[in-house]
C-alpha cells in the first residue's frame, strides 16, 4: 500500500513503525473473513481492512471524526486478523498507534469520558475493585462469577521458584485460579510466589487509550518484580490470565523508547510465560475419563501469544474428553473492558460463542483468561472454570 504520512508523525518512532506496517497490507481482504465485528456488523469499516484504511487516512493528516473513532472503538483487538493475514500485517500494533492519534484529535461525549475514566480508575486498583466486588456479591449481580474458595497456598519449599502475577481483577473474582496453579506446580517441584506490591499489568489503562497511564502501571509492576528478577531468585514469570500475559510479553516493545526501563522491560518480557507453557504435559498423570469439557481459547492466548493446542493437550492428558467447538478462532466478546463499552456487539458475540461451546453438551467450559471466564459465565448453562482448576481436580491427592 502506498503511504504519505503527515509531518506530525512521519519522523517519530510510531510513524516509522506504522508506515512499515501499512506498506505490508496489500488490501486483499482475507482478514475480513475472521473478523468478529465484520461478521456481526457487515460494514467494511468494521473490518481490519477498513480500519487499516481509516488509520492510514488519519496518519496522512485527513480529518478524523467521531465516526472514525467509533469504528476503532468497535475493534476488539482480538488479533484474529493477524493470524489470518498472509502478508504478516501487525494490526495490533497499528491500531494502538491509530487509536492514540484519533483519541488526541477528537472529543468524546461527556458520558463516555466519565465512564471510561471510572473504569480506568477502579479496575486496576485491586483493593478498590475487590471492595466493589464484595459489595456486588451482596446483590444478585449476573456479571459476577460464583466465588470458589482459594484453598491453601503451599509455602515455598523448592529450589525452583517462579513469580506469578496476581493481577488486578482476578484476586477478587477468582482467587482459586492462582492458588490452584501454585498447588499443581508445587507437586511438580516448582514453588510459585507473588511479589508484594505488584499490581495491574497496565493492559486495562493502555487499552482504554490511556497509553501513558498504562505504561506507568507497567513500570510500577517492573519495579515490584525487579528485586526478585535481578537476584536470580525466580526462573520465570508465570501469568494465569492470557490477557495480562500478552501485555507483559510486549513490555519490551511498549517500553523500548524509555531509556530507564527498556532493558528491564525486555528482560521481564523474555521471562514471561503463560501457565500452559510451564506445564509439561508429560509431567502430569495420564488418565482416561468421560467428563466432557469445551475449551474456549481466548484471543489473547491463540492470536496474541500464538499458543494453540497446549491447554487442550493438558486437559486430554489428565482425562477430559474435549468437546468440538466450531469457529474456535472467534472472540467471545469479552476483550478486556469491551463488554462494558460495547455491550450490544459483545452480547451478540457471547451468544454465538456459547452456542458453539455448548453444542456438544459439555459438562463444563474451560478458559484461560479471567475476563472471558466472567463474561461467559454470565450467560452459560454450565460452570466456566480456568483450565488449571480442572487439571488440579484430576491430580491424585
Ligand atoms: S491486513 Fe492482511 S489480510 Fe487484511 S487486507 Fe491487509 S494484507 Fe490482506
Ligand atoms: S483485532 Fe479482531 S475485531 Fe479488530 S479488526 Fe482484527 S479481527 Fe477485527
Amino acid at each position: 500500500m502506498q503511504t504519505s504520512l503527515a509531518d506530525f508523525i512521519r519522523d517519530s518512532a510510531e510513524g516509522r513503525e506504522a508506515d512499515a506496517i501499512l506498506r505490508m497490507c496489500v488490501h486483499c481482504g482475507f482478514c475480513t473473513a475472521t473478523c468478529p465485528t465484520y461478521q456481526v456488523l457487515g460494514d467494511d469499516l468494521d473490518s481490519p481492512r477498513g480500519r487499516i484504511y481509516l488509520i492510514k487516512r488519519a496518519l496522512e493528516g485527513a480529518p478524523v471524526t467521531g465516526r472514525t473513532r467509533l469504528h476503532l472503538d468497535r475493534c476488539l483487538t482480538c488479533r484474529a486478523c493477524e493470524t489470518t493475514c498472509p502478508s504478516g500485517v501487525r494490526y495490533g500494533r497499528l491500531v494502538d498507534i491509530g487509536r492514540a492519534v484519533v483519541e488526541a484529535r477528537t472529543t468524546r461525549p461527556l458520558w463516555q469520558r466519565l465512564w471510561r475514566a471510572l473504569l480506568a480508575f477502579a479496575l486496576p486498583r485491586p483493593a478498590l475493585f475487590g471492595a466493589a466486588v464484595k459489595l456486588g456479591r451482596l446483590f444478585p449481580v449476573k456479571k459476577l462469577p460464583p466465588l470458589h474458595a482459594a484453598g491453601a497456598w503451599p509455602a515455598p519449599r523448592h529450589a525452583r521458584k517462579m513469580l506469578v502475577l496476581a493481577g488486578c481483577v482476578q484476586p477478587a473474582l477468582a482467587p482459586s485460579i492462582n492458588a490452584a496453579a501454585a498447588r499443581v506446580l508445587d507437586r511438580l517441584g516448582i514453588s510459585l510466589v507473588e511479589a508484594p506490591a505488584a499490581g495491574c499489568c497496565g493492559g486495562i489503562r493502555f487499552h482504554l487509550n490511556e497509553q501513558d497511564a498504562g505504561r506507568d502501571d507497567m513500570r510500577a509492576l517492573i519495579d515490584a518484580w525487579w528485586p526478585m528478577v535481578e537476584s536470580g531468585e525466580v526462573e520465570a514469570i508465570v501469568i494465569t490470565a492470557s490477557g495480562c500475559g500478552v501485555t507483559v510479553k510486549e513490555y519490551g516493545y511498549l517500553l523500548a523508547q524509555d531509556p530507564q526501563y527498556a532493558e528491564k522491560a525486555a528482560r521481564i518480557s523474555a521471562m514471561a510465560k503463560d501457565l500452559c507453557e510451564v506445564l509439561d504435559e508429560k509431567t502430569l498423570p495420564a488418565a482416561r475419563g468421560s467428563e466432557r469439557v469445551a475449551f474456549q481459547s481466548p484471543c489473547t492466548l491463540q492470536h496474541g501469544q500464538q499458543l494453540r493446542g497446549k491447554v487442550e493437550a493438558l486437559l486430554v492428558r489428565v482425562g477430559y474428553e474435549l468437546a468440538p467447538v466450531e469457529d474456535s478462532h472467534l472472540c467471545c466478546g469479552s476483550a478486556g473492558t469491551y463488554s462494558l463499552l460495547q455491550p450490544a456487539i459483545s452480547g451478540e458475540l457471547r451468544t454465538r460463542k456459547l452456542a458453539a461451546l455448548q453444542k456438544a453438551g459439555p459438562q463444563a467450559i474451560a478458559t484461560a483468561n479471567i475476563g472471558c471466564l466472567a463474561h461467559l459465565q454470565a450467560g452459560a448453562g454450565v460452570p466456566v472454570r480456568h483450565w488449571i482448576e480442572l487439571v488440579e481436580r484430576k491430580m491424585p491427592a
